[in-house]
């Protein structure tokens, strides 16, 4: 029996490896740009792929050895770029995805980088403060030698925040005897953070779902919107989405779920979340993640963790547009079945770029020294996002191709012809 069941957890495992699936979209789409398999070789993998040790001295005084991942995909185009996660589950494979998808996102709104990733194994919600410090600065000097403002620039993700990243920012700093603000993003204000970073990535999926609702004829106002995740990307959404007029009808976070028809008092429960985008601890009525992807709503967003939507349940879905703010939340065959269905998909590496867009407007800014206000920083993200949709749904239009696969092909163009023209390929 025990070996059955572990079987068959491998099984699912194999079938919803986020890397294996991304690279046979990239694949298919570098087939249908019409470029020789040397091409897929090369950008299948990461070129770089660093795994670390980090020894932690724990508050109790034991030491704890943490695993940590530094992936770096392709730097054809630029310097790599992309944020660095602190979960239990974190992988080698996902991490690789991770910074596969980094490079489509800097390709899809045309940014001067190529991608990269990083992860840690560790649970930050059982650790202290000053443990997660000392996590933080262990991993930044294992990892130094391949990272830098002109190398490869970390960011927030999962689990991670300003607080880590102006810590990290400090030890690069040291080791650089240079004060090195553009070393990393997403930093605090006071530390040559930029203005609109935290609410970047739910600005840019705010903006994805403005323009897919045009296309789709659903007026915002009043529309029945459902937000899987209420930490950074999605707790922002979900205000955004009700200061626009929409009904916010769902929330969640790892432990369960809220559902109001009449809509959700969303400040409130801004207010009472925790760091981590945990609220529903705090009710008695929850309903689980599965009832919440599955209600009768007009816009679902999966903004938290990966293969949410999967072929046992794309065929429940009821939203008429999904837009992905999480890295990875669709399965390709729930893709497959979804567009079929008639949902429109905005695919992650397109709705949740404008969080590497502000990062990037940060780095500008720490190379320029000189710093934008927040309407400046809007006006310009909102010009990027706008034009990236547009190119991707006239892509899927005319290729008669999905969302998805329309995503990837504008991704992967800009890093193929830097590889071709620096003569790699
Ligand atoms: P976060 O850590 O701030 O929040 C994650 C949320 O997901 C929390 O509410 C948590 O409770 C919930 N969650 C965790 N496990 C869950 C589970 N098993 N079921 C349901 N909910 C669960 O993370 P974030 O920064 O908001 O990132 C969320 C997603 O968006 C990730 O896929 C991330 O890669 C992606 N993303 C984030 C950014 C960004 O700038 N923050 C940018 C691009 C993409």
């Amino acid at each position: 029996m025990v070996a059955d069941k572990h079987t068959s957890e491998e099984k699912h495992e194999e079938k919803h490896d986020v890397l294996k699936a991304t690279q046979i979209v990239i694949h298919r789409a570098l087939e249908k740009l019409g470029y020789p398999e040397e091409v897929y070789e090369l950008l299948k993998e990461p070129i770089r792929m660093l795994t670390v040790k980090i020894p932690v001295r724990m508050d109790d005084g034991t030491v704890k050895i943490f695993t940590g991942y530094r992936a770096q995909h392709n730097d054809a185009v630029g310097p790599t770029k992309g944020g660095i996660r602190f979960h239990p589950n974190v992988t080698e494979r996902e991490v690789k995805a991770l910074s596969i998808w980094m490079s489509l996102k800097c390709g899809i709104v045309d940014l001067p980088y190529g991608g990269g990733k990083g992860g840690i194994v560790c649970d930050p919600r059982n650790m202290s403060f000053r443990e997660l410090e000392r996590l933080s600065r262990g991993y930044v000097r294992a990892i130094s030698q391949i990272v830098g403002p002109t190398k490869d620039i970390p960011a927030p993700d999962v689990f991670t925040n300003s607080q880590i990243m102006a810590w990290m920012m400090d030890e690069y700093s040291r080791i650089d005897e240079f004060n090195s603000p553009g070393f990393i993003t997403g930093k605090p204000l006071v530390l040559g953070g930029s203005h609109g970073r935290e609410t970047a990535t739910a600005k840019g999926v705010t903006i994805c779902i403005r323009e897919a609702a045009k296309k789709r004829g659903i007026d915002l106002k009043g529309a029945r919107v459902v937000v899987q995740g209420f930490g950074n990307a999605g707790s922002f959404l979900a205000k955004f989405m009700h200061d626009a007029g929409a009904k916010v009808i769902g929330i969640s976070d790892a432990y369960g779920a809220l559902y109001d028809p009449n809509g959700l008092d969303i400040d409130y429960l801004l207010d009472r979340r925790d760091s981590f985008g945990t609220v529903t601890k705090l009710f008695k009525n929850t309903i689980t993640n599965k009832e919440l992807l599955e209600l009768d709503c007009d816009i679902l967003v999966p903004a938290a963790i990966e293969n949410q939507i999967t072929e046992e349940n794309a065929h429940n879905i009821k939203a008429s547009i999904v837009v992905e703010a999480a890295n990875g939340p669709t399965t390709l065959e729930a893709t497959e079945i979804l567009t079929q269905r008639g949902i429109l998909i905005v695919p992650d590496v397109l709705a949740s770029a404008g969080g590497v867009t502000v990062s990037y407007f940060e780095w500008v800014q720490n190379n320029q020294g000189y710093y934008w206000s927040e309407e400046e920083v809007e006006e310009k993200l909102e010009k990027v996002m706008v034009k990236a949709f547009n190119n991707v749904y006239e892509t899927a239009q005319t290729r008669r191709v999905d969302m998805r696969l329309a995503a990837y092909m504008v991704g992967v163009r800009k890093m193929a012809e830097a590889c071709r023209f620096r003569g790699w390929i």
